[in-house]
This record gives structure tokens, sequence and C-alpha cells, in this order.
């Protein structure tokens, strides 16, 4: 077996690649992609998709297993189910999954499938159609949700829809979108705001995880479901007889930051260490020049010695620059 090589100087292994291919987003969600004027990576700037897969090869070579898709929206550039499809060529890559706004989940659902990705993790911050314009800036609500059930049709598990709570935009909605654990199999993950990037949504006061809880356990006793080795940040719990299950991230009141696995692939080809801080190293530039595989690798053993241990504790007054959408979440 290959020796895992991606060992940050606080021990932690990093066996989880995000990879972001491309910061466009069909919808402007106002916690992610503010409809402010924002430049877009130009076309030469952004990674080739033969470009992704020889880094997540390289990746995979030093022990990262599983890989995330995201964006901008993923399935918005052209080829990405294609793209999918070689990327669960790589051997070695044990879990590849999606996340989507889901708009565009109907047209490729069956293609993704084929692609070999099983998880996805679908955008729903409300079950109102017209708030969910409100939020997102289209009227899609309705295309997205029969996205969501094809994929459920379809077998994906676990689909989980992450719900940004915004204080005074959906948390009257946290109650209803928890119920539809009872009724399906979803894992509904309730996700604190993160101030990032320059939004005037973020001045008020934010809803924290001990807050969303109380909210939602009108509905019955949260019983808590034990952790996987390969769970992320999410606190998971389900109600009796559910049939699903509700997760609770809290990245502004509880930093997960000791446990993280992650690194992060920019759509311009940086590698980044942490979401909430500009420390990366760029990888497209020597790719670029033509370096081999070796001289790659040791971009990313550089990246990993630069991994912060956590981010700053104060998030709430951090000045990013960054937009989400920009990121990859
Ligand atoms: N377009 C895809 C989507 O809508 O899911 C993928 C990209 S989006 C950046 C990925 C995830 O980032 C979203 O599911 C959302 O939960 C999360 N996200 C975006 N902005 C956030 C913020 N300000 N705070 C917390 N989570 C955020």
């Amino acid at each position: 077996m290959q020796e895992h090589q991606l060992i940050d100087p606080y021990k932690r292994h990093l066996n989880y690649l995000r990879i972001s291919i491309t910061d466009r987003c069909n919808l402007r969600c106002i916690y992610c992609n503010p409809r402010l004027p924002k430049e877009k990576l130009r076309h030469k700037d952004v990674l080739r998709y033969e470009e992704i897969l020889r880094i997540a090869r390289i990746g995979v070579s030093m022990g990262i297993n599983k890989i995330r898709i995201t964006g901008g929206e993923p399935l918005v550039r052209k080829g990405c189910c294609k793209f999918l499809e070689n990327l669960s060529t790589i051997e070695g890559l044990k879990d590849i999954s999606l996340t989507t706004n889901g708009v565009f989940l109907k047209q490729y659902i069956d293609r993704i499938a084929a692609a070999g990705v099983k998880r996805l993790n679908i955008s729903l911050d409300t079950l109102n159609p017209e708030k969910f314009q409100r939020i997102t800036g289209d009227n899609v609500f309705k295309q997205v949700w029969e996205g969501i059930e094809l994929a459920l049709q379809r077998g994906f598990a676990p689909i989980k829809l992450n719900v940004v709570v915004i204080n005074g935009v959906n948390d009257d909605d946290l109650i209803q979108l928890a119920e539809l654990s009872f009724k399906y199999p979803f894992h509904i993950r309730f996700i604190e705001l993160m101030p990032i990037g320059k939004t005037s949504m973020l001045d008020g006061n934010p809803l924290l995880v001990p807050e969303i809880m109380k909210k939602v356990r009108i509905l019955g006793d949260l019983i808590p479901v034990q952790k996987d080795k390969n769970d992320g940040p999410a606190v998971r719990y389900k109600f009796k007889d559910a049939m699903g299950e509700i997760g609770f991230i809290s990245p502004v009141s509880n930093h997960f930051c000791k446990e993280c696995n992650r690194l992060r692939l920019t759509a311009d080809g940086h590698i980044l260490t942490c979401l909430l801080s500009d420390i990366c190293e760029d990888i497209k530039t020597p790719l670029r020049l033509g370096l081999l595989d070796d001289d790659l690798k040791s971009v990313f053993l550089k990246a990993v010695a630069r991994k912060p241990f956590q981010h700053p504790e104060n998030l709430t007054s951090l000045a990013q620059p960054e937009q989400m959408v920009s990121i990859g979440g």
C-alpha cells in the first residue's frame, strides 16, 4: 500500500481533496455569490480537465482517497460528467462526491450516477419557492426539488441537503426543513453562516448551532448518531423513527479545525490549505511549465507544511476578500 505522505505539522493526515472546477455559478445566493460586480476568472486561467486529473492522480498517489467536486456550480462547466467519469478511473480513489445547487440535476443525474458518484450534497435553504428565489436570485425551486427526488429514486445515498442558516431570512424555515428527515432518508445539515465575502447580510447576529438545535428540538429529541471516521465536521443526530438525519456544522461557534483532513484545489490551480486562510501554493504554473510529477508532489508537500492549525479565533471580524463561490465551500 502507498505510504501516506500528506501529513501536516500537527500530525493531521490529509486524505480529502475538494476540487472547485469553476468559479462560475448560475445562481447568486446572497451568502455565497452576492450580487456585486466581480471579475470571473479568464478561461485560460482555469485549470483544464486533464490538468485537474493529473493533479488529482498525484494527490491520490500521496494519500488522498476522497475527492469532492464543487464550484461555483460544477454542473455549469461543459464536460463535467465526462470529467467525473475520468476521475473515477483513478486507482486508489475510494470516494467521489459532488456539491451542487441541484438546478441541473434532472438533466445530468444518470450520467452522474454512471460516473460512479454516490454521494451528493445539494444546497437547499428553504422549501418556500418565493423565498428560494429571493435567496438564490432565480425561480428554480421546483426544478431543484424534482432533481432531489430523482436523485433519491436513482439510489444516491446519502443525499445531504445543505441549509445555510441566515437569521431573519430562513430561520423560520428550519423546522419544515428538519421535518423532511421523517419522510425522506435525507441528511439535513444546518450550517452556520460564515462571514465570507463582502455582503451586508453578514452584519446581523448570526444564528449559531445551539440556537438552531433549540429550534428544531420542537420536533422531538435529537438522538446522537455515532460518528463515522470518514465523517466531516457535522455533528449528527436523528429524530426517533425518522428515515433521515439532522447534522449541525458550526464553523463559527465551535471550530473543528483540529480534525481537519482537507486540502482544496481552486479552479485557477492553487492548493489551498484552509477555507479561511489565503495560505496556498500555485500548482498550475509548475504544471504548465512542464515539470515532472515529483516536482508537483513537492508543491503538495509545501502546501501541507504550511497548513495552519486553525482559522482565526474571531470569525465574525474576518475581512475576507473572497466570496465562497470562488472557493467552493
Ligand atoms: N454551487 C454549489 C452549491 O450551491 O452547493 C457548490 C458551491 S457552494 C460554494 C458549496 C457550499 O458552500 C454550499 O452548499 C453552501 O452550503 C456553502 N456556503 C456557501 N457560502 C457559505 C457561507 N457564507 N457560509 C456557510 N456556508 C456557505
